[in-house]
């Protein structure tokens, strides 16, 4: 039953003649085609919008915001497209406000360690930018080629080097955003401190384009390590490799990032990608950074004293950007291997993204593996363990609405599990439509706060409607596969 879609706002002419007034002619589509394109992510769902904009200025969006106002039209703004729970999928039509055109680096002043971008520009493209002098924004997100820091602030996203390095909001200073009715805000700052009220710059950090549409940001730069080496260390079992992590940083050593693998993820890209990793249970692989070669040395030997007191089989160490670079290429390549592993079935992101407290990783994985055996289903998990945030693929057969309902039942078993532990329903790819009823669980003493800075900020309820807490119905219902019986 489709419960949580509505039939997409009629798009009069009259309307579209106030839209082409702000952006011309060329500023927006109502092509079936564009809006098919634009009613996607990289999540299970779509959506057809009724239009597409593409705002070139904060003022352009201003002006789009008032009319969106005035006449009540939903807005999803979007940046890359690459979010995996449907955050950015036009659940109630309307507009979808596509950042992509924002894509200016605006400043970047070194000695002040800070950079102005817009909203639109990739995560790759800045950290070209900034390697130029000897700094870089560090979080790493796995789809650093595709996402913009818009999408990255909407959704605090994170990757690999979290641990030592933070999130997205962990760098924000400061943006310009625009409110639901228009207004212009810039909040935040330049300055490295600041206490100066309310920080609604943090606030925009995780609000999933509910709360206004991010046209700038300022971030906090980050000085880029001269010397890097990582570590391969392989487990009999992924308990072992869970408690090597957090017997790692209890030594204390935070590395730049370990990254975990399960048998299944490894088992997938060894098949999908021509055996890159040893064969084994399970692998973590860490990668220690520092401003000399002594440092990184130090860190190593570290690294492979720990593994091997907690029972690795096989420890390598590496200093060849090559092999390393295979490596690091072969963990990101999970999520498109697994599809790999059984004909007929593919990896979706139902339960794509969790985090417990790092001392419960091992717990976790065996809850998963144990939940997973239960309900029948096969679900690989991997991920970016030394911050706790781990990723759970599931296999699923699309044409089989029998299969979704009994991945969605281990869906709801694994996150119960991550809440039990001390955990989050997501770590760094946000909630959207894929986890809002177990956030509602989750965060259930903050749903009255919310839905009150929600009126406070966009009355009308325009901004992305219909996700997160506000999100009612059946999680399978639109989904972008070809199961009937779903739809
Ligand atoms: C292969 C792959 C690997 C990934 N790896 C990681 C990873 O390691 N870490 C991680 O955190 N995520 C990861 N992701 C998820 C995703 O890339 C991130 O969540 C990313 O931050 C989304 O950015 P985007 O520009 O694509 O945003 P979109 O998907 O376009 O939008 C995401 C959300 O942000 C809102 N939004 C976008 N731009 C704005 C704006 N300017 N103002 C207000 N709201 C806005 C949208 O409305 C939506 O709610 C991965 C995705 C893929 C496909």
């Amino acid at each position: 039953m489709r419960v949580n879609r509505v039939v997409g706002v009629k798009m009069d002419r009259r309307i579209l003649e106030k839209i082409e007034k702000v952006v011309g002619k060329e500023g927006y589509s109502v092509d079936p085609a564009v809006l098919y394109t634009y009613g996607f992510d990289a999540s299970i769902y779509h959506n057809n919008p009724d239009v597409v904009v593409r705002p070139k200025t904060t003022e352009q969006v201003s002006e789009i915001m008032k009319i969106a106002n005035e006449e009540k039209i939903p807005v999803t703004p979007r940046g890359g497209g690459t979010g995996l729970c449907g955050s950015a999928v036009p659940i109630k039509g309307g507009i979808v406000l596509s950042m992509q055109q924002m894509k200016k680096i605006k400043e970047v002043s070194v000695a002040d360690l800070w950079v102005d971008v817009e909203a639109g520009v990739i995560y790759e493209e800045l950290n070209k930018e900034l390697a130029k002098y000897g700094f870089f924004f560090p979080p790493s997100p796995g789809s650093g080629e595709a996402c913009t820091i818009g999408g990255m602030v909407a959704n605090n996203a994170s990757g690999m080097r979290a641990v030592k390095y933070g999130a997205t909001r962990d760098a924000v200073l400061g943006m310009t955003f625009v409110k639901a009715d228009g207004e212009i805000v810039r909040s935040g700052t330049r300055t490295i401190k600041d206490s100066s009220g309310y920080q609604l710059a943090r606030l925009m950090c995780g609000s999933e384009g509910q709360l206004g549409v991010v046209t700038e940001v300022t971030l906090k730069l980050t000085t880029k390590p001269m010397y890097a080496a990582s570590c391969i260390c392989a487990f009999d079992d992924v308990t072992d490799a869970g408690k090597c992590i957090a017997n790692l940083i209890a030594r204390p050593l935070i590395p730049a990032s370990c990254e975990i693998m399960d048998s299944l993820s490894i088992s997938a890209v060894n098949k999908a990608r021509g055996n890159p990793l040893p064969d084994t249970n399970s692998l973590i692989i860490v990668e220690v950074d520092g401003e000399s070669q002594e440092i990184v040395d130090r860190d190593l030997k570290i690294v492979e004293e720990v593994a091997k007191a907690s029972k690795a089989t096989s420890v390598v160490a590496s200093h060849d950007k090559a092999e390393i670079a295979k490596w690091t290429d072969a963990r990101k390549s999970v999520m498109t291997s697994l599809s790999a592993l059984k004909p007929g079935f593919v990896s979706v992101s139902l339960a794509d993204d969790m985090g417990v407290p790092v001392s419960k990783v091992p717990a976790a994985i065996k809850a998963f593996r144990e939940i997973a055996d239960r309900h029948d289903v096969i679900v690989a998990t991997y991920g970016h363990a030394s911050d706790g945030n781990l990723h759970t693929k599931m296999m699923v057969d699309p044409y089989s609405r029998e299969n979704w309902e009994r991945g969605m039942a281990a869906v709801g078993e694994i996150f119960d599990k991550c809440i039990e532990l001390g955990g989050t329903v997501t770590g760094e790819h946000g909630v959207g439509i894929a986890k809002a009823l177990d956030f509602k669980k989750e965060r259930a003493s903050n749903i009255k706060t919310y839905r009150e800075i929600k009126r406070a900020m966009d009355p009308n309820n325009i901004l992305n409607p219909g996700k997160t807490f506000d999100f009612e119905g059946d999680p399978l219902a639109g989904l972008r596969y070809p199961c009937q019986e779903c739809q």
